[in-house]
């Protein structure tokens, strides 16, 4: 008999975690942090003794931000890519540095599970009794979609995943065996994203149009993949005018470019990186500030660091535009820029005087694909639809039942099931 609980991203996005129990082998995948009103939010907690080992599906701090809390009393196995261990690190290490509230471990036990780290290798693992496999997830750099088989029984979880090629990166390619349980992420399962090509003939109206104008493009990009992405994006389609990157996205643009087998073009990026320019200190960031072109600078939703700077100073200049190239959180400043034009600290809101965007280059499926997903599945599985809005998770479930007679589910923290 093997137990499957959610301990977190049961109707929310962030704090991915999910134990798949056996006999005697214990697993987590994925065992993330939410972050709310700035305060980090766990998923379940449980005794990192009897674990066998925990998968960690991708770098993002909503699937490995609370790994680390597993060493402050053990030293359970952990897997992860290569590329997944470096970026946590940074990620991590940049969230204990950043974070006003208590996080419940400190950089020692961050290090103890990085050294810790098992790498993830094309032919799988055997963890406990559990055979486990992992495929590209086409997400972010280094990201992987988990199947176990444990007892007999074929459980896969999606982690974060993306069927569409991007300017970065290569689609998950999706083909598996007869499954008893799915666990399949619900980001976007009620949108449909529009094509790719032409968000990017979007962006690049918008930052020709910008520049030409004589303006800062400023363009908050989350620090790993989409950072990269951009990059990318302008290369490809031949933008000749000055590109900047600052914060968080120069560390990870050179950690993913070292990986050239993780990326789909490879020497895109590299031409991309050649002529960009890297900020130093202050007195680039001051230099680039007030002149034409794009900055690409972390974070993505404008809570915090480098594209603060930029922020500050174009939010009173209309020739200047913020480009939010992502979902924006509820409740972030992108959010409250994209919904109301205001930006500033809490009770000080002001209205900018520069122009919005927002172009979502999504690194997640779209409703259709997601569908597609689930219509690939051979036995018949239970399903949980897991890491999005409430809404979007029970929507998700629904939509399976009718359309493929499986049972669906949109699990609250908590749940368990038993297969
Ligand atoms: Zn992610």
């Amino acid at each position: 008999m093997v137990n499957v609980t959610v301990f977190g991203a049961g109707r929310e996005v962030g704090r991915s975690g999910f134990e798949v129990k056996g006999e005697d082998t214990k697993l987590l995948l994925d065992y993330g942090v939410l972050i709310k009103e700035d305060r980090p939010v766990l998923p379940l907690s449980t005794s990192p003794k009897d674990l066998n080992g925990i998968i960690i599906t991708h770098a993002h701090l909503d699937h490995s931000g609370s790994a680390p809390m597993l060493y402050v009393s053990g030293t359970p196995p952990v897997y992860m890519t290569n590329m997944t261990r470096q970026l946590t690190d940074i990620l991590i290490r940049d969230l204990l540095h950043l974070s006003a509230y208590y996080i419940p471990f400190e950089a020692l036990e961050l290090k103890t599970m990085i050294d810790k780290c098992t790498e993830i290798r094309e032919n799988g693992a055997r963890i406990g009794r559990a055979e486990v496999e992992f495929h590209n997830s086409g997400h972010i750099p280094g990201s992987v979609n988990v199947l176990v088989n444990l007892e007999g029984k074929g459980i896969w979880y999606s982690g974060d995943i993306n069927t569409i090629d991007t300017a970065l990166l290569n689609r998950a390619r999706i083909d598996l065996p007869e499954l008893d349980m799915a666990i399949i992420e619900s980001t976007y399962a009620t949108v449909e994203h529009a094509p790719r090509d032409e968000n990017e003939k979007r962006l690049i109206e918008v930052v020709n149009d910008v520049v030409e104008g004589g303006g800062l493009a400023l363009i908050p990009a989350f620090s790993v993949g989409r950072s990269q992405e951009l990059l990318c994006v302008l290369q490809r389609h031949g933008f000749k005018y000055d590109i900047a990157i600052d914060g968080m996205s120069r560390t990870a643009t050179r950690m993913v470019a070292s990986r050239p087998e993780e990326l789909r073009d490879p020497a895109l990026l590299k031409k991309a990186m050649s002529r960009i320019k890297w900020v130093a200190g202050d007195k680039d960031r001051k230099k680039i500030v007030n002149k034409p072109g794009v900055v690409i600078a972390s974070s993505g939703m404008l809570s915090g660091g480098a594209s603060i700077y930029y922020m500050e100073k174009a939010k009173n200049r209309s020739r200047d535009c913020v480009i939010l190239v992502s979902f924006q959180v509820p409740g972030t400043p992108g959010r409250t820029l994209l919904d109301e034009g205001l930006y500033g600290p809490p009770g000080e809101l002001r209205k900018v005087k520069c122009r919005t965007e927002w172009i979502n280059f999504s690194s997640h499926c779209g409703r259709s694909n997601l569908m597609e997903i689930v219509r690939s599945f051979k036995g018949n599985p239970k399903i949980l639809c897991v890491h999005g809005e409430a809404a979007s998770c029970m929507e998700f479930a629904e939509r399976i039942k009718e359309e493929t007679g499986h049972d669906a589910y949109a699990p609250a923290i908590g749940n368990s099931f038993t297969l």
